[in-house]
């Protein structure tokens, strides 16, 4: 069945969407329940999704099981399984009209943004399968001339990705790549709130004819459909992106069958701007990085800290610029920011800019324009005046909005980046490099950029510490670290010595 989601204001067309199904073992497969999919720039229906529980997910779980234990995934020879994944690769790269479509029509994301995210998705597969082919490697020692000793990799078996609505195709396509790549079977349970990508990259998998079982998607919410992936005991390890509350759950959880997991949580990231920075870029910086992805974004700036002497002139200049930012259709290219994902976040957002006026802020906003009014749409948001013991500038707000906070010295700019619970990421301004690197290194956070938005190289490990996450995605961390386990061989050259107790001595 399928069924006409509404068009959106801005008068785009939709076309018409299928209900998603689960693809367990190479077969869509419906559920008895389903859910309604919800668009965030009009609140309408677009489609209804498969709503998995217990039943689906066992299903899967066995499939992958099977798919992994009975082969050929695990057995086959490296360069075929690397031809599947570049094959993935280029059949997202010929659907990135289609893909960035359903992103933003899903998530409220700017449609100038999602293409850039279903590119780097592409890319995902193309990297992990050239890092496996070059870089998967053991370490041998030779003990004496009496052993050796090496190591192999070998993939864990079914793995759970449990992933969120904020970026869920970049998301879920960087923990697919690399636990496919390295032999694993892999069941995916996307965020309830985006599953239109999921569904599609379920179709591209199966035209690329990966055997059956070998990549699994159950839809469904994560109390239930989550819930039984983390408790299934055929599933080795879990890799969940998400909420730091929810990542604490989740532990919880896999603790009773003993499952590797993998922790990308949330952050309250600040960006620093000292006296001597180029001032112009890092408006620039400051302003791309909290504003876009709606704001919506685990590494967003959402705490300025400003020098007392820059930062009158630089609000001035932040005032401008987010009564300038261009709010609309997500699907209109020159949307710059876009709905909220739901109105559940948006009331959240909303009673955190409230919370802000109660706490003492001033707060200055862009202006939603009238005609968007049926969405989930906040303006650009500034919370001037903050003082970092607020709670808006300790809880994470996850939309446009960002709390300004003057400080005076060096020491002061490092306390207050780091008197946060988070720990993900951060940025540093100055043209002082040896402040830089001071700085940057002092600051409690798993990634630091010196005079630099938030640009990432898949090559280098990403993830934050204290409440931000446990363990690193990305490079050579996700196969090395997570996705394989490493095996130790001791081999013995020659007849060494071996205690021989219970042994008769000879008279
Ligand atoms: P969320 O924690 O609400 O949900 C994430 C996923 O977990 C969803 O698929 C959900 O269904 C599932 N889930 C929920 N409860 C579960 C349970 N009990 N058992 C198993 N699965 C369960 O997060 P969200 O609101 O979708 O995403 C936003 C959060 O993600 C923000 O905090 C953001 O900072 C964080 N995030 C972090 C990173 C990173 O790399 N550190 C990247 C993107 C987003």
């Amino acid at each position: 069945m399928t069924i006409q989601s509404k068009p959106n204001a801005a008068g785009a067309e939709h076309k018409q969407l299928q209900h998603v199904k689960h693809y367990i073992n190479g077969k869509f497969i419906k559920s008895e329940q389903t859910f309604e999919n919800v668009n965030p720039y009009t609140n309408q229906i677009i489609n209804h999704i498969a709503e998995g529980r217990k039943q689906e997910m066992d299903l899967a779980v066995s499939s992958a099981k099977r798919a992994f234990e009975e082969g050929p995934w695990g057995f086959l020879k490296l360069e075929k399984r690397m031809a599947y994944m570049e094959h993935i690769a280029a059949l997202i790269e010929e659907e990135i009209e289609e893909l960035s479509y359903l992103e933003s029509l899903d998530t409220g994301l700017p449609i100038s943004q999602t293409r850039k995210m279903a590119s780097r998705a592409a890319e995902n597969f193309r990297f992990y399968s050239r890092m496996v082919q070059t870089k998967l490697h053991g370490e041998a020692y030779t003990a004496d001339d009496q052993f050796l000793n090496y190591t192999v990799y070998k993939p864990l078996g079914p793995i759970g990705l449990i992933t969120p609505w904020n970026a869920p195709f970049m998301l879920e396509t960087w923990k697919i790549a690399p636990a496919l790549a390295t032999g694993n079977t892999v069941i995916l349970k996307p965020a309830e709130l985006s599953p239109l990508t999921a569904g599609k990259l379920s179709e591209i998998i199966h035209k690329a004819e990966l055997p059956p079982g070998v990549f699994n998607v159950v839809h469904g919410f994560g109390e239930t459909a989550g819930a039984a992936l983390v408790s299934h005991p055929d599933v080795k390890a879990i890799s969940f992106t998400g909420e730091t509350k929810t990542g604490s759950i989740i532990i919880k959880n896999a603790a009773d069958t003993l499952k590797k997991t993998s922790m990308e949580l949330g952050g309250k990231s600040p960006l620093i701007v000292f006296e001597d920075a180029d001032t112009d870029r890092a408006l620039d910086a400051a302003v791309w990085g909290i504003f876009s992805f709606n704001g919506e974004r685990c590494t967003a700036n959402s705490r300025l800290l400003l020098h007392k002497d820059v930062k009158s002139s630089f609000v001035e200049k932040l005032k401008e610029r987010i009564e300038n930012i261009v709010m609309g259709d997500p699907l209109n290219s020159d949307t710059q920011l876009g709905p909220l994902i739901g109105v559940d976040h948006c009331r959240k957002v909303k009673r955190y800019i409230e919370l802000a006026e109660k706490e003492g802020c001033d707060v200055v906003q862009g202006t939603v324009p009238e005609n968007l009014m049926d969405g989930n749409f906040v303006p650009p948001t500034l919370l001037l005046n903050a003082m970092n013991e607020m709670r808006v500038c300790q809880e994470e707000i996850f939309g446009p909005v960002m709390s300004v906070i003057e400080f005076e010295t060096e020491e002061e700019a490092i306390r207050l980046a780091n008197s946060v619970p988070y720990g993900l990421a951060g940025y540093v301004w100055t043209n002082d490099l040896k402040r830089g690197h001071r700085v940057a290194q002092a600051v409690e956070a798993g990634m630091l950029w010196i005079n630099s938005h938030n640009v990432r190289d898949l090559r280098i490990p990403f993830g934050g510490m204290k409440a931000s996450g446990i363990g690193r995605e990305g490079g050579h961390y996700a196969i090395f670290e997570f996705y394989c386990e490493p095996k130790v061989i001791h081999t013995a050259l020659g007849n060494h010595h071996i205690p021989q107790f219970g042994k008769r001595k000879e008279l």
